[in-house]
Parts: C-alpha cells; structure tokens; sequence
C-alpha cells in the first residue's frame, strides 16, 4: 500500500498503458481518477476498479475540460497528489505527406497536453504546500528519430523537454516531475502504429508488431503492466530526491 490515501489523476486512463496504472496506484492504496476522452470507458474502468476510482471525460486539448477534470477530483477527493500525463496519439507518414493538420493534432494533445494539465495541476499542488508528483509519458521515440515518424517523435522529444524545464521550476514546492520512455508495448496505440507501417511499408497486419518484438533484447515486446512499477517508483516517496528525469523501460531496447 504504497500510495495509500494518495489522490492520483490518470489522463488517457481507459485502456493500454493507462488503465494499467490506474490498476497498479488503485491495489496501492490511491484513490484513482481515471480521465479519458472516452467518457463512458473511463466510468466502466474505474466501476471495474471499484473502491473510490472516479471516471471522469476529459479532453487535454481543451483548457476547459482540463479545468473540470481538476475541480471534479478535488471536489470528489479534495486534493490532487500525483498526476500522469498519459494521454498521447501516435501519427505516421512519409515527409511529403505530413499534414498541418496532423502535426497541430499531436502536438495538441502529445504536448500542450501535457502542458496545460501539469499547469493546472501544479498551481492546486503549490497552493496546498503539500508537495506532489508528476509523471510524464514520453517515448523512446523522443530520443531519436524515425524516418516515418518525424512528428510523433518530435512530440515525444518536447516532452522530454518539458519535464526537465517543469520539474527545475516546481522542484523549490517539493514537487517532482518525471518521465517514462517506453520501447514497444502492445497496447491500442500499437495496433495503429502497426497499421501505419502496413500501408507506408506495404506490409502485412501484424508483421512489424512480430518483427519489434523480436527485436527487443527482453525477447518480448512490452505490456502495460510493464510500465507500473516505473510509474509506482515516480509516485511514491522513494522517489522524493529524483526529478528532471526520463527514464527508460524498453526491455533493453534503446541499446539494440
Ligand atoms: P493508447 O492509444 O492505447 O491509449 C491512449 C488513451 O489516451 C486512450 O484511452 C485515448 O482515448 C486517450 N486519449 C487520446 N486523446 C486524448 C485526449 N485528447 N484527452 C484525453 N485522453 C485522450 O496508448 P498507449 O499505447 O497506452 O500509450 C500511452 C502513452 O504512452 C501515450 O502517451 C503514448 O504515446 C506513450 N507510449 C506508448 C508506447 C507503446 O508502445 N504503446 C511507446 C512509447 C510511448
């Protein structure tokens, strides 16, 4: 019970690697507010965790939304301990074919995001005084380069970015901020991901998915629950001397 009587908003909470740490900080004691844009998941996730978990709808791309997610969990739970800024899309295509459109898309929900809900988050957490923590998703993606893939890595490296200015501004309020820079993990992200290079690799469904996994010196491509005790770690008071970091939990993929 790690984390028990902590207050934990989950944004992008109703399914893959979300869900999965709305499950873990939930059997750790929190009480989990599982946010998703996907209104009605979110409320089957959290009855299916049961205890105190909330599903609230939230959309990060939209100030007011981010601003009813923060007053709905503190009029619920009355404070907000940690934040995980889960949400992300993922977006493929060869440099001719990129979009305006599709970058402002990524960079709407993968960075500003993560942004403005760490914003509001911090300014509940440094009124409190009570400290607090803050976990970003990034992705391996955000430390190097894909050829297809300019814009979500570039996305990925903002969040990098972000958290490292982020956590040097609230590290005087006791308020750590992290990441995690997952490898490959089988989620619904994933399914698109393997989509993607299907139609720009003229592949089969599920090929690239078998060939990454393969790949990973783990031997396996990741699952969710592969990514909760990273994120347990960064919520808990074991991690109260580390912030400005972004740490990888890839099965050694980063090295291959
Ligand atoms: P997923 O696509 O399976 O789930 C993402 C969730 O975010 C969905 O429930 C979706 O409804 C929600 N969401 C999307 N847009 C939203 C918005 N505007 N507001 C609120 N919620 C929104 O993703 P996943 O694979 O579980 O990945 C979770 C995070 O980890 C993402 O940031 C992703 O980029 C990152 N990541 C994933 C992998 C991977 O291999 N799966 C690798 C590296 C990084």
């Amino acid at each position: 019970m790690r984390l028990e009587g902590k207050v934990a908003i989950v944004t992008g909470g109703a399914v893959g690697i979300g869900r999965a740490i709305c499950e873990r900080y939930a059997k750790e004691g929190a009480k989990v507010v599982v946010a998703d844009i996907r209104e009605d998941l979110a409320r089957e996730v959290a009855a299916a965790i049961g205890g105190s978990a909330i599903g609230v709808g939230a959309d990060v791309t939209k100030q007011a939304s981010i601003d009813g997610l923060v007053a709905a969990t503190i009029e619920k739970f009355g404070r907000i301990d940690i934040l995980v800024n889960n949400a992300g899309i993922f977006t493929a295509a060869p440099l001719e074919e990129i979009t305006h459109e599709q970058y402002a898309r990524v960079f709407a929900v993968n960075v500003e995001g993560v942004l403005f809900t760490a914003q509001a988050v911090a300014k509940h957490m440094m009124a409190r005084k009570g400290g607090g923590k803050i976990i970003n998703l990034a992705s391996q993606a955000g430390r190097r380069g894909e050829a297809l893939v300019a814009v979500y890595c570039a996305s990925k490296a903002a969040v990098i970015s972000l958290t490292q200015s982020i956590a040097l501004y609230l590290a005087p309020h006791g308020i750590n901020v992290n990441a995690i820079a997952p490898g490959v993990v089988d989620t619904p992200q994933w399914d698109e991901v393997d989509a993607h290079f299907a139609k720009f690799e003229g592949r089969a469904i599920g090929e690239k998915k078998a060939m990454v996994g393969k790949a990973v010196p783990i031997g396996r491509m990741g699952v969710p629950e592969d990514m909760t005790g990273m994120a347990l770690f960064l919520a808990s008071s074991d991690s109260d001397y580390v912030t400005a970091q972004t740490y990888n939990v890839d099965g050694g993929n980063w090295m291959n």
